[in-house]
């Protein structure tokens, strides 16, 4: 059976969902398993064996978070020749197509990217020209290294769950010998809203908002979802850069993406046309974003979302 190795960057306290949704993907493909760096707590380790990991690979040096992902891409390549894997699975972050490259080149692999379906012998779906075309391809090389989009599967736990072996992976030395280091780092202040990248729902504000995301914002708590926005209102220092949603932006296929004064450029569908529901509120009946959304309002935001934002928190009591 194949062996498949899921790479988790950081693990952290809790379980990704995005980790999971790998896994799943993972266990139509053949046997699972992880590769991961940084600390891995207990909990999340059991959580990982119940999604079907059979195996957890961590480097050998234990500091490979201090760095950029250069060293992280050599301990991968080493991890997979450890695991004897063929498929590598990976997150379609920025980073996470960084270090997939990284490992294409080290390890001659075929590398997918964009990926948002993989059929059980590897042909892998992926979204191109800015979410216009869904394409078909797999990989002929004997290691194969595919970035999937969060949310293109639900996860689903194994049926039996196995304890899985630790294994220390030794990563050269050359890895580290000239490369970057992170020196200092601050932690960004907690929202209490989901992950952009994984919400389940996300509400996104354009130059509509004209400076005031406090309806998007609002909005977004009642349903427990993440902030998103376009390019527009970011550069205009509306919200931070890490909401923008788009080419240059954050990509993310939610089952609802609510767009509030935001026009449809090509460059912004591109980070969200993949989602499951649109739903697109603009005050200008011929915005071209009225052309991918499945329900349009034409409306002002500034009455829409307050009266959604009440009905939702009436309903929900
Ligand atoms: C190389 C490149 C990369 C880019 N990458 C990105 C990217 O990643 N993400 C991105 O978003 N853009 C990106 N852009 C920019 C993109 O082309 C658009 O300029 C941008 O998306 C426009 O943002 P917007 O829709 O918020 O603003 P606008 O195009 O100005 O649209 C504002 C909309 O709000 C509506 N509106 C105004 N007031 C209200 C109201 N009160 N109620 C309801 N509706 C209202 C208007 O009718 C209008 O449709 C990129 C551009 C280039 C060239």
């Amino acid at each position: 059976m194949a062996k498949v190795l899921v790479f988790i960057d950081n693990p952290g306290q809790a379980l990704k969902k995005s980790s999971l949704e790998l896994l799943t993907i993972a266990r139509t493909l053949g046997e699972p398993a992880v590769a991961f760096n940084g600390e891995l707590h207990e909990d999340v380790a059991a959580g990982l064996a119940a999604y079907g990991a059979q195996a957890l690979y961590r480097p050998s040096a234990t500091d490979l978070d201090d760095y950029l992902v250069g060293p992280k891409a050599s301990y991968l390549a080493a991890a997979v020749q450890t695991a004897g894997a063929s498929v590598v699975l990976a997150e379609n972050s920025a980073e996470g197509k960084e270090i997939a490259a990284r490992l294409g080149i080290k390890l001659g692999a075929g590398v997918i990217t964009d990926v948002v379906a993989v059929d059980p012998d590897g042909t892998a779906h992926k979204s191109v020209l800015a979410g216009s075309y869904t394409t078909t391809a797999k990989a002929t090389t004997p290691v194969a290294v595919l970035t999937v989009k969060s949310n293109s599967v639900t996860p689903e736990p194994a049926v039996t769950g196995t304890a899985p072996e630790t294994v220390s992976v030794e990563v050269p030395e050359t890895a580290t010998a000239a490369s970057a280091r992170i020196t200092e780092r601050s932690e960004k202040a907690a929202t209490g809203r989901p992950d952009l990248a994984d919400a389940r729902i996300v509400v996104a504000g354009g130059r509509g908002v004209d400076g005031d995301f406090g309806p998007v914002e609002d909005l977004a708590d009642a349903l427990g979802a993440a902030v998103g926005a376009s390019r527009a209102a970011t550069d205009a220092g509306w919200i931070g850069h890490d909401a923008q949603v788009g080419q240059t932006g954050k990509t993310v296929s939610p089952q609802l993406f609510i767009s509030a004064g935001i026009s449809g450029a090509i460059q912004q569908k591109a980070g969200m046309q993949t989602a499951k529901v649109i739903v697109a509120i603009n005050k200008d009946a011929e915005s071209p974003v009225f052309e991918i959304a499945d329900f349009g309002i034409i409306g002002d935001l500034f009455k829409v979302l307050p009266q959604a934002t009440e009905e939702i928190r009436k309903r929900r009591g």
